[in-house]
């Protein structure tokens, strides 16, 4: 699997290491100066039946689904093999992604996280029984849905796939991991540890890497695949619930968000200013699916509140995620870049560019694909800014009188992901918590996400959720099993007509 100096990483099929059946090598290149970190095979739809018939042979054929003390055995290990790469998978995440070093430990370290809460969960994937009636039970089974394909963005590579992984797994499915093409290569050096452990049956996990239009597309349509885990952007997420219609495939999707960051006047101010900036993700260039990306601002305290905010983002220090003291890294590449500055480009014309709003290019910045931390003021409701997700680090501010009002500009978008609100007054707090569309508030913090507490999508933010016992769940199928007891002398009393007998 390894070549020598500059790696190349391969497709992981049934147990075996091998090359995908793609023309051309993938070459990942860090988006802080453009070197070479290694290169990935690619596939075509070939590789993913192949994978997907490895997974479906393997939860057919071995005691996985079966056995969920050799499951919680081999989750419990693997957290333990990957809290002892944090440093080396940390560097790797953060050269091919970009992300501020502290930031990639912080993925590797909740990636582990979770995979020991599922561990935990493994030997309690219970149902439940009813006693239906004299003669009559019910027991409610739950079983793993079957192959599943998980389908990864670029973002936050390992801790997106660890969070439908190790459920997925700790429920006895199979899977088949497909990441984003841009970032395949920490996920290979976990596949490699799953395979040096050796506690999960060979072909109940596969990797191939390749384009989601062809060989992400296969999975997804393939009659064999029981249920997609999508993570990424809204339109794809619409497409694969399209794709997944013809086979009438279970389907969990977390998707994207314009999460409102709600600041009332009598919010402890320093804490909202810092998280107004923390819960933008301007350390990881804004590309987080929670980002608080539209902050909303009482009236009241506008002007002291912008003062603040601006002198702070201003002096984020952006550079490579390697280097020490960084705090903002570069957005994941060319494409990206143009995107976030087209985007900029509209917001001059929508509101007032306040701080930023350039690509940074002065000396060794010149070579990689660097931002500078941008907010806009005076953002109308209905802005382009305001409305639509840019993944970048770009902060859009807006302003509120009320309650009522700041409950109807957060609740004024597709999205329903997180928001957050900051005020002293508990009552007040959470009477706008009730009222704001989405799957995740938090209250006087951001960002704040555990692997044992659920999170996901309102509205077009996603369908199903992530972490917890309903994430567990996602990835089984509920079975009824109905027991009529002979008794004859208690036969007659059966209440409901029987149908269908
Ligand atoms: P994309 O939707 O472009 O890609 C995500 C994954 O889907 C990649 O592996 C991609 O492959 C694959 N893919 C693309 N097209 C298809 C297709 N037609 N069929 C099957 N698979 C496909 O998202 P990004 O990678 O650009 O990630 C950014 C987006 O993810 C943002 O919108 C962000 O908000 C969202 N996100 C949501 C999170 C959440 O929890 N709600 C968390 C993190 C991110 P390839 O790389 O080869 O194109």
């Amino acid at each position: 699997m390894i070549a020598e100096g500059v790696k190349t990483y391969q497709n992981y099929i049934g147990g075996q290491w091998r090359d995908g059946s793609g023309k051309d090598q993938l070459e990942i290149r860090d988006p802080a100066n453009g070197e070479l970190v290694y290169r990935s095979t690619s596939s075509t739809p070939e590789d993913a039946r192949a994978a997907v018939q490895a997974a479906k042979e393997a939860y057919e054929h071995s005691d996985w689904a079966e056995n969920s003390v050799a499951r919680a055995r081999g989750l419990y290990k693997l957290a333990e093999a990957l809290r002892a790469r944090v440093d080396d998978l940390a560097r790797l995440l953060t050269r091919e992604g970009g992300k501020p070093l502290s930031v990639s430990r912080a993925e590797v370290i909740r990636g582990a996280d979770a995979i020991e809460y599922y561990a935990g969960l493994a030997r309690n994937v219970y149902g439940r029984t009813v006693n239906l009636g004299p003669n009559e039970m019910a027991i409610l089974m739950r079983e793993p849905v079957g192959v599943v394909a998980i389908i990864v963005p670029w973002n936050m590579a390992l801790s997106l796939l660890t969070r439908s992984l190790a459920p997925a797994l700790a429920a006895g499915n199979a899977v088949v991991i497909k990441p984003a093409s841009l970032t395949p290569g920490a996920t290979a050096e976990f596949i490699q540890m799953i395979d040096d452990l050796a506690e999960v049956p060979k072909g109940i996990v596969n990797f191939v890497v390749g384009p989601g239009s062809s060989v992400g597309a296969e999975l997804v349509r393939h009659p064999d695949v029981d249920m997609v885990a999508f993570t990424g952007d809204t339109s794809t997420g619409k497409d694969i619930m399209r794709m997944a219609a013809d086979t009438l495939k279970k389907v969990s999707l977390e998707l994207g968000g314009k999460s409102p960051n709600i600041v009332f006047a009598d919010a402890d101010f320093d804490r909202a200013i810092r998280g107004a900036i923390t819960g933008a993700s301007l350390f990881h260039a804004g590309q987080v699916c929670v980002a608080g990306s539209r902050v909303l601002v009482q009236e009241s305290i506008h002007d002291e509140f912008m003062k603040r905010v601006n002198a702070m983002a201003e002096k984020m220090r952006v550079g490579p995620g390697l280097e020490k003291g960084v705090e903002v890294g570069p957005v994941i590449n060319e494409g990206q870049l143009n995107r976030v500055m087209d985007y900029v480009e509209i917001g001059k014309r929508e509101a007032d560019l306040v701080v930023g709003g350039k690509r940074l290019t002065e000396g060794e910045l010149g070579k990689g694909f660097f931002i500078a931390p941008t907010v806009f003021d005076r953002v109308p409701v209905q802005a382009t800014i305001a409305q639509e997700e840019i993944f970048g680090p770009v902060l859009s501010v807006l302003t509120f009188k009320d309650e009522e009002e700041a409950a109807e500009i957060a609740n004024a978008t597709v999205y329903g992901l997180a928001a957050a609100v900051w005020t002293n007054d508990i009552n007040k707090a959470l009477r706008v918590a009730k009222q704001v569309r989405s799957g995740m508030v938090w209250i006087n913090t951001f960002g704040k996400l555990y692997p044992n507490a659920e999170m996901g999508g309102f509205k077009q933010s996603g369908i199903g959720r992530q972490y917890g016992l309903e994430g567990l769940w996602e990835y089984t199928e509920m079975k009824h099993i109905n027991i009529q007891l002979q008794d004859p002398k208690r036969a007659s009393r059966n209440r409901v007509p029987p149908i269908g007998e």
